[in-house]
């Protein structure tokens, strides 16, 4: 499951994982953007998105289901 390793999360955070290298942040300020029920997003991280411009991100919320974001459409 993709919430072990993370400690407990705090009100307005979010948990970062990088899915290229394995990275958890734990914490993390919340972004204005993020959805309200999202508790962890997989982004890659600083080291892994040098040199890309646009990086995807994917929101997962308590129960780990993954948050579709209206641009991707109904399900
Ligand atoms: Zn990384």
């Amino acid at each position: 499951m993709e919430y072990v390793g993370f400690t407990r999360l705090r009100p307005g955070r979010i948990h970062l994982y990088c899915p290229a290298c394995g990275r958890k942040m734990s914490n993390m300020p919340r972004d204005a953007n993020d959805p309200k029920a999202a508790v962890l997003v997989h982004i890659y991280c600083q080291r892994c998105c040098q040199g890309c411009k646009e990086t995807p991100m994917y929101f997962f919320n308590a129960r780990g289901k993954r948050i579709r974001e209206a641009w991707e459409g109904p399900a």
